[in-house]
């Protein structure tokens, strides 16, 4: 390859036990290496490394983040990156969770670091495993810019009646509980994506976006900028995910304690870990829940059922709030790869502009494409999301400011 490692940008998403990794170039999109740590701290953790269309798999235990990111650089140095002496152009970090304080990408430094480690209590599951892979990268690659890009930035600006929950405004303030959105990286690189593809400016287009992997997100975009999310203050609000209910009436949480006994942590592991299509039918991969659908499991059934009704809700309330839309657009694990859900979420609504072309939703094609029928009056599509080129350009972009 032509490139050296100082033309690549490092992308790092660490979670609480482990490491996804990109070494890409944000100009060409060229993605020299990639993988995954997992199970960080666990005696079976486990390396996935790829690079030259080629797999390399180590198992070995891996104490904590700093270990994890050592062996990355091992496996990169092995695969012709030496990454420690050649350098990167910049280290783009994922951080969940920005807060009030950051809605830009943003050079890390010691102030920063602390400020990340503050909004903690915001995100107690997502800030600390993020700052384990900023503090563990800023020590393996000392001369090297680390940005941090946050999942909350595109929703900074989101309107006032939009993001204020109705609570004691008094308490709402002393505690920074207020809508915050996340997924924003995707729902803006994807929006984006999408006004390219119809070759329209993107301050003239409504849209609706739904980001539907494990978590799932929806928005409402108009003119480029967001009116309305789907998550909130944390990421448990909104659509039905693979571990997380979306929404609940809250007096729900003050009746598991009152009638069930759950402690407050007892209570966020299972709005967290153990609710939504895993909670209702066992399982929380797509995959495995269609198997089980089709087997006549009425627990999955029910499941899938009540995901789309959830989608549902959403598309027409961002209809509404937008007043008309202008294209529908499905992202990520499921809303890539699932033609029935998109058919499901959109079915019956011709008489609002909306239809599937059943033969373009159900073709093999992982491209960016449109799928609703050319005359339609609403463009829908599926955009693949790549949230690690749109963190590697935008951390390339700071860096860039420096110079
Ligand atoms: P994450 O939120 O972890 O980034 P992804 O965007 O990778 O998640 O999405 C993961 C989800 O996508 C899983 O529920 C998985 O079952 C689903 N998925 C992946 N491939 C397919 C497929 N071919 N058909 C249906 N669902 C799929």
């Amino acid at each position: 390859m032509g490139e050296t490692a100082e033309d690549f940008v490092l992308v790092i998403n660490s979670g609480s036990s482990s490491i996804k990794y990109q070494l890409l170039d944000p100009e060409s999109s060229v993605v020299a290496a990639s993988g995954i740590v997992e199970r960080i701290g666990e005696d079976d953790s486990v390396i996935q490394h790829r690079a030259d269309g080629e797999s390399t798999e180590r198992r070995e235990p891996i104490a904590d983040h700093t270990a994890g990111l050592r062996l990355v650089f091992e496996m990169f140095a092995a695969t012709g990156h030496d990454l420690r002496r050649e350098g990167v152009r910049a280290v783009g970090h994922r951080v969940v969770h920005g807060g009030e304080v950051f809605y830009r990408p943003t050079l890390i430094d010691d102030d920063v670091a602390a400020a990340i480690s503050d909004l903690s209590a915001l995100a107690p599951l997502h800030n600390p495993a993020n700052l384990a892979g900023i503090e563990s990268a800023r020590a393996l690659l000392p001369d090297a810019p680390q940005v941090a890009v946050f999942d909350t930035a595109f929703f900074h600006g989101l309107p006032a009646a939009a993001k204020t929950y109705a609570i004691d405004a008094k308490v709402a303030a002393a505690h920074g509980i207020r809508k915050y959105g996340f997924h924003g990286t995707s729902h803006e690189y994807v929006s984006g994506r999408v006004a390219e593809l119809l070759g329209r400016d993107p301050g003239e287009l409504n849209q609706i976006v739904f980001h539907l992997g494990n978590g799932a997100s929806a928005s409402a975009i108009r003119g480029g900028r967001p009116v309305d999310t789907s998550m909130g203050l944390t990421p448990l609000e909104g659509l039905v995910m693979g571990t997380r209910p979306g929404d609940l009436d809250p007096g729900i949480v003050a009746h598991l304690a009152r009638s069930a006994h759950l402690d407050i942590d007892q209570i966020d592991t299972l709005l967290n870990r153990d609710s939504g299509i895993k909670g209702l039918s066992g399982v929380n991969d797509f995959r495995e829940l269609r198997r089980l659908i089709e087997t006549g499991d009425e627990a999955a059934r029910l499941a899938y059922d009540v995901y789309v009704h959830r989608l549902r809700r959403y598309l027409g309330a961002y209809l509404i709030e937008l007043g008309g839309v202008d294209a529908i657009t499905f992202t990520a694990g499921v809303g890539e790869n699932s033609p029935q859900v998109r058919a499901d979420a959109l079915a019956g609504l011709a008489r609002f502009g909306i239809e599937v072309d059943p033969a373009a939703n159900t073709a093999e094609n992982r491209a960016a494409r449109r799928i609703s029928p050319p005359d339609a009056p609403v463009a829908v599509l599926v955009v693949p999301t790549n949230e690690e080129l749109a963190i590697a350009r935008a951390a390339r972009r700071v860096v860039d400011r420096l110079d």
